[in-house]
Parts: C-alpha cells; structure tokens; sequence
C-alpha cells in the first residue's frame, strides 16, 4: 500500500531505526537510509534491502548535528526517490550519569541528535509532503518522553522535548492530510543499550550481568525487550490506510511500562 511514496528513516543503519526502514520497504515504499557505520556493511544492507523488497535505497550520512547536513539530506533523498511523503526521525543517542558530573558536550550531542536535528529535518520535509498532500512524521519518542529514570537528564529532556514538538506540529498541519506521532518504545535491544551497559552497572555499583535484569527490564513489566519488527510493524500502520485519525499522540509501546 506504500507503492509510489517515498520514505526517509534517519538512524536507520542500525537496530530501530533499520526495521523501520525494512518494513516500509517491503509495503512498497522507495526508502532513504539514514546513519553512520561501517560503508561496506551499510552498502550490502542496502543491497539485501532492494534485493528482498524491489524498492529504491537511497542513502545519507549527514552528521545530525549539522544542521545544514541535514537540510541537504532531504534535499538529496527527495531529489532521488521523487519526492518525501514520510519522515521517520529516529536516530538517537544516549549518554548516562549523574547531573552533576553530566559532560556538557554529551548534554549538546543528546539535544542535537535527540532533539534539534528533529526540528531540522521536519522543517526542511514538510514543502514536500504539503505539496504531495498527503505526509507522515513519525517521530522516536521513548518511554523517557513520557516519564523520567534517574542519570538520564539530557535524554529525557530531549525525548520530552520530543513530544512536545510532535504535539505542536500535529495541530499546525492537522488538515492538510498530514499526521504526525511520537513512538515511544520500552527497552529494544539495540546497540544504543548495549552501550549503556557497562555506564549503568558503574554508576550504580551493580555487576554488569544484573543491568538487564535488575535495572532495564525492571520495569518492563513483560520482563522481555521489545521487537524492532514490532516497532515496524506499528510504523507501517501510521502509515496505512486506516491511520488518519492517529495524530499527535504519544503512542507507548513499551510493555506496560508506563501504565504504572
Ligand atoms: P542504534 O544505536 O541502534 O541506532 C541509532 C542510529 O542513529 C544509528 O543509525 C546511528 O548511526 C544514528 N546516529 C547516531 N548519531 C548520529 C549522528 N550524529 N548523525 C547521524 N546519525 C546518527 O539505537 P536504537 O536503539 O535503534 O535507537 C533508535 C531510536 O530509538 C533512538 O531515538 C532512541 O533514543 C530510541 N529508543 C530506543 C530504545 C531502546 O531501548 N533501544 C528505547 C526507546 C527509544
């Protein structure tokens, strides 16, 4: 149902971002993927892609803290699949530790890539989806857009900032057949959790083989991470035939997490 749309993905070389972009694929959706890494890996990612689905790949490796990188990435994406009808901004980074010692570089890295390159990216695609008329945005919230855990400061506030942005552009463009939602996911096991392993079993003085028990599925009541594929597949309905009416909402999925 996706035939004929052109959809960008940022943070899409990898985990959440990467099943995302599979999933719009295989609806029949030409993909831009977005993000850093290895060429080689990203180049036969790309491959496998259109091999399984037929669609048109695209690729951008702007740096989401350039703001004039990432206008130019939709210009090139739009340039090449013909246009933009969906923007996933998904890409994000974390960094975990106590306020007090919280580097300041990592706090600007968090706003940038979480937060900023939201607004810029969203900016420079809406032209597109308002001259198709019709568009989705789809932003990565987290269950952190929605509630806060200790020693992520920077990420929650950008996460929360987020949903702020979602809700704000939802209501600006509500009817020009243009919808726009913040995902909010509980934990996937991505790289961006793997990394934060160690930091977490450090900082609160816990051997690392008990941060996925004791501290991230803690309170993912299911007790198991979430899917990347079912985070697609949910992607995939925001973007379906039956999806008008899903707009600026917060959408948990996060096994519960929140519902305490
Ligand atoms: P990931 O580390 O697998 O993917 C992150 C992606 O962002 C990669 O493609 C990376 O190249 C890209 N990226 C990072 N910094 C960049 C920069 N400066 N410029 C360009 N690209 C950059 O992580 P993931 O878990 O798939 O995370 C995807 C999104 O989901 C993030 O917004 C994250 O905050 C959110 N999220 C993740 C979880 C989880 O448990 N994994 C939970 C809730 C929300």
């Amino acid at each position: 149902f996706l035939a004929g749309k052109a959809a960008l993905v940022t943070g899409s070389t990898s985990g959440i971002g990467l099943a995302v972009l599979k999933a719009l694929a295989g609806a029949g959706a030409n993909v831009g993927m977005h993000g850093l890494g290895d060429p080689k890996v990203i180049a036969k990612l790309r491959d496998e892609i259109a091999a399984e689905s037929g669609a048109q790949v695209a690729y951008s490796a702007a740096d989401l803290r350039k703001p004039a990188e990432i206008r130019e990435a939709i210009k090139s994406v739009a340039g090449e699949l013909g246009g933009l009808d969906i923007l996933h901004n998904n890409a994000g980074i974390q960094f975990v530790s106590p306020v007090e010692v919280f580097p300041e570089e990592k706090w600007d890295a968090i706003m940038d890539v979480c937060l900023n390159s939201t607004f810029h990216a969203t900016k420079a695609a809406l032209p597109y989806m308002i001259q198709a008329g019709w568009g989705r945005v789809i932003n990565t919230g987290s269950m952190h857009a929605l509630v806060a855990s200790p020693y992520k400061s920077a990420y929650n506030a950008a996460k929360h900032g987020v949903a702020g942005f979602t809700k704000t552009l939802a209501l600006e463009v509500a009817q020009k057949n243009i919808t726009v939602n913040a995902i909010c996911p509980g934990y996937v096991l991505t790289d961006l959790v793997r990394n934060q392993i160690s930091s977490t079993a450090r900082i609160r003085g816990i051997p690392e083989g008990s941060v996925i028990s004791d501290v991230l599925l803690a309170d993912q009541p299911t007790k198991q991470f979430v899917r990347p594929e079912d985070i697609g597949a949910f992607v995939l309905h925001l973007c379906g035939p039956n999806s008008a009416a899903f707009n600026g909402a917060c959408l948990s999925i996060d096994g519960g997490w929140t519902a305490r």
